[in-house]
């Protein structure tokens, strides 16, 4: 188990849908088709969650892979 935080810029992020299609365990859409991190707190900002499980490198992974690099994972 790895505990690790995921967090969206929801400024930043233009809605492509890539996150959350690829990776519905972390990322999923709000009503306006921005991302948000599932089961996180979320504002017009940001989406933020700590999780403590197996899946850190399917975040990160799609972290790299937004075209406007909207996600970060950090390892805690
Ligand atoms: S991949 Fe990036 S730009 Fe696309 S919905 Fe996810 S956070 Fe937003």
């Amino acid at each position: 188990m790895v505990k690790y935080k995921v967090e969206v810029d929801r400024q930043t992020c233009i809605a492509t849908g890539a996150c959350y299609a690829t990776d519905s365990a972390h990322y999923e859409s709000d009503e306006k088709q921005k991302s948000k991190v599932v089961g996180g707190e979320t504002d017009e900002s940001k989406s933020v969650r700590v999780f403590d499980d197996d899946n850190l490198e399917d975040a990160q992974a799609v972290a790299k892979a937004c075209p406007v690099s909207a996600i970060t994972v950090t390892q805690l």
